[in-house]
């Protein structure tokens, strides 16, 4: 299941952006947002978010 951003919990940090294979996710409004066709289920966003603000649905 694609990678889901808790919108609370993010700070826009962009770790995620940076580690994400498939240009998955943007950072809108300081906060990421994953686009659901495009994530490839890989978890490498959770393994570098420094708020555990990513996990896969
Ligand atoms: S799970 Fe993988 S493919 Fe999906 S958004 Fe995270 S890093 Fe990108
Ligand atoms: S790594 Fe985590 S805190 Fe940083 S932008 Fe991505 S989801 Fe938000």
């Amino acid at each position: 299941m694609p990678a889901v951003v808790n919108q609370e919990t993010c700070n826009g940090c962009g770790e995620c952006v940076q580690a994400c294979p498939l240009d998955a996710i943007k950072i809108e409004n300081e906060k990421a947002h994953v686009d659901p066709d495009t994530c490839g289920d890989c978890g490498a966003c959770v393994d570098v978010c420094p708020t555990q603000s990513i996990t896969l649905s």
